[in-house]
């Protein structure tokens, strides 16, 4: 079974963190939408006819696309691949876009699952990450949703921002914890190079937080979703009752998944393609059919690091068994090796042929999957 991504290249405004691609000139909906049914139609059968378990709509912001645009593409994939009955289907949203009404068109169109751009309860947060939404509406869009019969609501927060003290982060974390959602996307701000949080930290306008606080917010937030009855099935991602995202679970356990859309990723089990991130280049080739991806063909190597790399930071982790029976003796060597200093210490767990990391080692995982990989 296999996944769909869909990257939606619009956002209202930037964030002054994201990397994501994407642009404002929301007036290329109409031939971006074109060009995408032109994708689904030439990449039907990258799947090779698997049934369809999940749907993701990331960006970019999807929550941009009107009610009845997103019921046409979703008409569109049901009549062109094997979409299964319970299929998850996940729609990224901004809160200030999750209006009753806008909300009940997106349900009744398929979507199943919400996982609403958050980032932080606190206003000064949100304006510093230059976000379009207020704490309040924050608040409102998730009881909004569950009041049209979502029940599947997953929230995203950001922390380790400037200036973010720990007190301002638990106050985010009991908030999320005081609304119904059942799944927790916590990541620690990354400093990309092109964003203009980037641009003023180099020119010294903007300081990072110190390593020490770092951590001590990333222990906060373990301590506060285990609290809540969550659990850290990965390191950025939390869940109740198991609630895990299906779609993301699928990518971390080598599942195959089809990417459509500007810079939109797809992965087949021997090969990775990814799109151009530009959303008038991809336009255009669509429409000259000419080529609009770059493809690497993954060889034994590449398949091995592409297993350590998706595994070593899930609750699932990596399996000495699964090394040996599919990447050969010699790459369960390599591991064996590599991982040897870590055995004994804090920051490794071992039992029976599985390796995870301890909440220490998922702190410098970075470094740990270095040491593991095939370079
Ligand atoms: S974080 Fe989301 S809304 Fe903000 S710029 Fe990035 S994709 Fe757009």
């Amino acid at each position: 079974m296999s996944g769909i991504y869909i990257h939606i290249p619009f956002c209202r405004q930037k964030c002054y963190y994201c990397d994501f691609y994407k642009t404002v000139n929301t007036s290329l909906t109409d031939k971006f939408l074109s060009a995408l049914k032109k994708e689904v139609q030439q990449r039907k059968n990258y799947l090779g006819n698997e049934p369809i378990e999940t749907i993701y709509f990331g960006g970019g912001t999807p929550s941009v696309l009107k009610e009845n645009e997103l019921q046409d593409i979703l008409s569109f994939l049901n009549q062109e691949f094997k979409v299964l009955p319970n299929v998850e289907i996940t729609f990224e949203a901004n809160p200030d876009d999750l209006s009753e009404s806008y909300l009940k068109g997106i349900y009744n169109a398929g979507v199943n699952r919400l996982s609403i751009g958050i980032q932080s309860f606190q206003d000064e947060y949100l304006k510093k990450m230059n976000r379009r939404h207020n704490a309040k509406q924050a608040v409102e869009s998730i009881e909004n949703a569950v009041k049209i019969g979502i029940k599947n609501i997953s929230a995203d927060l950001i922390y380790g921002l400037p200036n973010l003290t720990d007190n301002d982060w638990k106050a985010s974390l009991n908030q999320v914890f005081q609304l119904p959602v059942q799944h927790l996307s916590a990541y620690h701000l990354t400093y990309h190079e092109g964003t203009a949080f980037y641009t003023w930290l180099k020119k010294g306008t903007l300081k990072e937080l110190k390593e020490a606080d770092s951590i001590s917010q990333f222990n906060l937030l373990v301590e506060a979703t285990k609290k809540n009855g969550f659990q850290q099935y990965e390191i950025s991602n939390f869940a109740k009752e198991e609630m895990y995202s299906k779609h993301n679970t699928s990518y971390w356990m080598g599942k195959k998944y089809l990417g459509l859309g500007p810079s939109a990723h797809s992965f087949n089990g021997d090969s990775r393609r990814w799109n151009v991130s530009h959303v008038e280049s991809y336009i255009k080739a669509l429409d000259k059919n000419q080529s609009y991806f770059e493809e690497e063909i993954l060889g034994a190597n590449e398949k091995y690091n592409e297993y350590i790399l998706t595994r070593i930071r899930t609750i699932w982790g990596v399996s000495i068994n699964y090394i040996q029976s599919n990447f050969g003796e010699e790459k369960a060597t390599h591991f064996l090796k590599n991982i040897e200093k870590y055995k004994g210490t804090e920051l490794l767990i071992h039992k029976n042929d599985i390796f995870t990391l301890s909440r220490k080692g998922l702190f410098i995982s970075d470094e740990i999957m270095a040491d593991l990989m095939i370079i």
